[in-house]
């Protein structure tokens, strides 16, 4: 199996210049969503356009270089949300990569508003692009960070633009546990009764989900994306129920964009966690499918000429956005 050629198929550009000296929290956070709220929801949060645009073209360029065949991209910054999936697309096509987009609509800054803004992006978004080989999806950021009628309205917008769902699935406990004090048996329960098992959609993550809940994404078309490096790094768990599913794939969560990397945390994990062997190295090929999916077909491989402009553009562009990257701690160290 070789990495060059795969399809990331869950990631988050706007972390791209997190290798560029992102501070550290002052103490290790205790919990999967303390460094949520230590880290990247004040990354997020601290993104405007330019640190936006540097982020994005440092993370597609090096992502070409190093062979990646597409990105599918979950994307947040809540200070910036409407117009930003074009600052990501300009970035994806002026390095020629293939995507998909997504804003992740949550309230967990402004409530209700600030979910329907971004609904909103993804709509506009999918009505306007013209980008070739970049399509739209409908994005929530997570069920624990949402109500139920945004669940509803976002799996409505998805239905009605011809699109699915991208959202992250039972990544820690605590979406489970969130369900659960909702009403619901789990996370797969309340999607279902809110009508958003929307055939097609990505699910990322999927650690927490049991056998039979993934069978049901199985069986509503759904993919599963399996992120091992993040897994591993927030300690969250390993995703053995994934195993009921043919339809899973393999993303680096943000993670710095060499699938080669991934494809070897995947292949060390799926060992040390008993998963099936053959049902893993399956994983990193099948985003080509799921990219194939949403784009209305396969596309092309990216040109040998992109990937050689992607590695020569590669030096200028990290010089370049170092600048953005200070000041984007800058503002980060002040949220
Ligand atoms: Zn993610």
């Amino acid at each position: 199996m070789t990495a060059s050629g795969l399809v990331n198929a869950h990631t988050h550009l706007y972390s791209g210049l997190a290798p560029l000296g992102m501070p550290s929290p002052k103490a290790p956070p205790p919990d999967f969503v303390s460094i949520l709220q230590q880290v990247w929801w004040r990354l997020d949060r601290a993104l405007d356009n330019a640190s936006l645009a540097a982020s994005a073209e440092l993370y597609v360029a090096e992502a070409m270089a190093l062979g990646a065949a597409g990105l599918i991209d979950h994307h947040e910054s809540p200070n910036l949300i409407e117009g930003s999936l074009d600052v990501l697309a300009d970035a994806c096509a002026r390095f020629e990569m293939p995507a998909v987009l997504c804003y992740g609509a949550t309230e967990r800054n402004g409530g209700r508003d600030e979910a329907r803004r971004g609904l909103a992006e993804c709509a506009r978004f999918a009505r306007e692009n013209r980008r070739p080989a970049i399509g739209a999806v409908v994005g929530l950021h997570a069920s624990f960070t949402v109500s139920d009628d945004t669940i509803r309205e976002a799996a409505h917008l998805a239905r009605d633009l011809g699109t699915v769902l991208h959202i992250h699935v039972a990544e820690d406990k605590a979406d489970v546990d969130d369900a659960r004090a909702r009403g619901y048996a789990g996370v797969i329960d309340r999607l279902t009764k809110l009508d958003a098992m929307v055939p097609g959609s990505i699910f990322a993550h999927g650690v927490h989900l049991t056998t039979d809940e993934v069978k049901a994404c199985e069986a509503a078309g759904i993919w599963l994306v399996q992120n091992p490096r993040s897994n591993k790094g927030n300690r969250v768990g390993y995703p053995n129920a994934l195993v009921a599913s043919s339809r899973v794939a393999l993303g680096t969560d943000g993670y710095p964009a060499a699938m080669a990397d991934e494809v070897s945390a995947l292949l060390e994990e799926s060992a040390a966690h008993d998963d099936d062997p053959d049902r893993a190295r399956a994983r990193p090929a099948a985003g080509a499918t799921l990219l194939a999916e949403r784009l209305g077909g396969a596309v092309p491989p990216p040109s040998p000429s992109a990937r050689a402009a992607a590695a020569t553009a590669l030096s200028g562009v990290r010089a370049r956005v170092q600048s953005d990257a200070n000041a984007l701690w800058e503002r980060m160290s002040r949220l």
